[in-house]
């Protein structure tokens, strides 16, 4: 690993040494008491619970079940409860905080009102994770703050096939990523984006000679994570099909998405 892909993934405040480029955090706070004594969200440990939202207003994949059953599974045995949820009511300050992580599962469109959206942004700026899968950038278009947190938006899509998803220079270390085959071959709807958000830290980039009907060019993104607002963002494009929940690699790369926006703590 170079000096320039650290500096590039912006993780050089890791210590070269240490195992891994993205240590989870140890200081000790309650989240309640964290606002008023001070202390940084950052330096907060998060509730080792994730919420699975996965209301829809548009159109509807087949696979959230699958998609839910799959991400209980990873709770288990990375020991972390899991709750999946439709109900945009479950959106309070009160409620969030109960999480260290939030999950859009393929939702799409408008699925927050304006309340439950503030209560969500306050979510992430207290240093919460929220981890956005498949069409969580085909959701909420009208509220740009939720664009610049998933990183883009969905455009359009050729028909299913299979591609070739590269391996970008923060994709070699970051843990969501670094395991995979540096090309790595499999079948899925491929989107398109606008609206891309460029301080993302991209992971993952589709090879569009690999397949027919791309329309992004050298350039296209299917996973990135970044900082933001003083929470974490990690999102993937993958996951339209059933079977992806099923694939060993996929749930992988999933499993490590959100224990990293979730800052969890690994055994
Ligand atoms: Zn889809």
């Amino acid at each position: 690993m170079s000096l320039l892909s650290l500096f590039v993934c912006g993780i050089l405040a890791a210590a070269p040494a240490a195992p891994a480029p993205f240590p989870t955090l140890a200081a000790e706070a309650p989240l309640s008491s964290a606002k008023e004594e001070g202390v940084k969200p950052v330096d907060r440990v998060l509730p080792r619970k994730v919420l699975v939202f996965s209301k829809t207003a548009g159109f509807r994949h087949d696979s959230i079940p699958n998609g839910i059953v799959a991400i209980k599974k990873i709770g288990e045995a990375n020991k972390f409860e899991v709750e999946a949820t439709e109900d945009s009511k479950l959106f309070t300050a009160e409620n969030l905080a109960k999480f260290g992580c939030v999950i859009f599962l393929s939702t799409t469109m408008d699925v927050l009102n304006d309340e439950q959206q503030k209560a969500f942004e306050g979510f992430i700026q207290s240093g919460g994770g929220y981890v956005g899968i498949h069409a969580a950038t085909d959701t909420e278009y009208t509220w740009p703050w939720y664009t610049r947190l998933v990183g883009g938006q969905f455009a359009s899509h050729p028909k299913q096939q299979k591609a070739a998803i590269d391996k970008c220079e923060c994709g070699k270390t970051h843990p969501s990523t670094s395991f995979l085959p540096d090309r790595w071959e499999r079948f899925d709807e491929w989107y398109n984006f606008k609206k891309l958000n460029p301080d993302t830290k991209k992971l993952l980039n589709l090879d569009e000679t690999s397949y027919k009907d791309g329309k992004m060019g050298k350039d296209h993104p299917v996973a990135w994570y970044h900082d933001f607002d003083g929470g974490r963002a990690w999102y993937t494009a993958l996951g339209h099909t059933k079977q992806s929940y099923e694939e060993e690699l996929f749930l992988k790369h999933i499993t490590e998405g959100i224990i990293w926006s979730g800052r969890m703590k690994k055994d």
